[in-house]
């Protein structure tokens, strides 16, 4: 219902199949265009993509301002528009995925083709991956280059197929909403500061593990919390109960710097 609600607003066909949305954005886009607003006051590409995901490809090309906006959002799981007549606020609980390559010239860390790029061009890029909005972004994963072997393997050889990844998706989606529906979220990520304090509980081992690494690595609260929503994810994906220190490190490893090239 409010998938259709949003696209009805604008004008889109209001199909049944009740598919999450799926909008990508370019790296030229308008803010406007992104999170909403105008002279005929419309919703954005975040509010389109409600309870679907947002794709940003070419991250590193993203402008700054355009990047800030999508903060308060991704946060809040809706976003405000003003206009001179006054506000407008539209929901925007996104899935952010981000796509880039590790340099400008794609191959760091590449283990067969060397890196072309400049220590200070290399250098220049990385630093165009930082900012506040990194803090908010849970996974991060290098995607290596295929080898020839894999390329050609057939399909299902290589690891686990998609359908049963999507089999364990959804019912790891069915155990967060059975968790949490009384209070009224529908999967973890959704669970705010206070109620994630109460509902997810760590044993003394666990805790003893966040601490030491959430001080070696400097882990802001907001850090901490996303850390604790990802290992509770992980915990619901293998079917366990009790969150251990091994979902934990795992949820650890997937943070910023934890799998990029230009860590190792
Ligand atoms: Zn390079």
């Amino acid at each position: 219902m409010e998938v259709l609600l949003v696209r009805s607003t604008v004008g889109l066909p209001l199909d049944s199949s009740r598919r999450r949305p799926f909008r990508a954005i370019h790296h030229t886009s308008s803010t406007i265009s992104v999170c909403g607003g105008g002279t005929n006051l419309r919703p954005g590409e975040i509010s389109l993509a409600h309870r679907g995901v947002l794709f940003l490809d070419e991250f590193t090309e993203f402008r700054r301002d355009l990047l800030e906006s999508l903060r308060q959002p991704l946060e809040d799981g809706f976003i405000s528009v003003s206009r001179a007549s006054g506000s407008v606020t539209y929901p925007a609980r996104v899935l952010l995925v981000a796509a880039c390559n590790p340099c400008p010239c794609g191959f760091l860390g590449d283990p067969v083709e060397p890196c072309r790029c400049s220590p200070s061009a290399a250098d220049r890029y990385r630093r165009k991956m930082s900012g506040p909005i990194l803090d908010r972004i849970d996974l991060y994963v290098t995607v290596p280059r295929l080898t020839p072997d894999e390329l050609v393997q057939a399909e299902g050889q290589g690891g686990e197929s998609s359908i049963r990844v999507r089999e364990r998706v959804l019912r790891a989606r069915e155990v967060q909403w059975d968790r949490w529906k009384n209070l009224g979220y529908q999967c973890n990520a959704e669970l705010p500061e206070k109620a994630l304090r109460k509902q997810v509980r760590l044993d003394p081992d666990g805790r003893r593990f966040l601490k030491d690494v959430a001080g070696r690595i400097r882990l802001s609260g907001r850090g901490i919390s996303r850390v604790l929503k990802v290992a509770r994810t992980i915990a619901d994906l293998a079917c366990e109960e009790s969150l251990s220190t091994v979902h934990l490190a795992e949820a650890l490893a997937f943070r910023e710097g934890g799998d990029l090239p230009w860590d190792r």
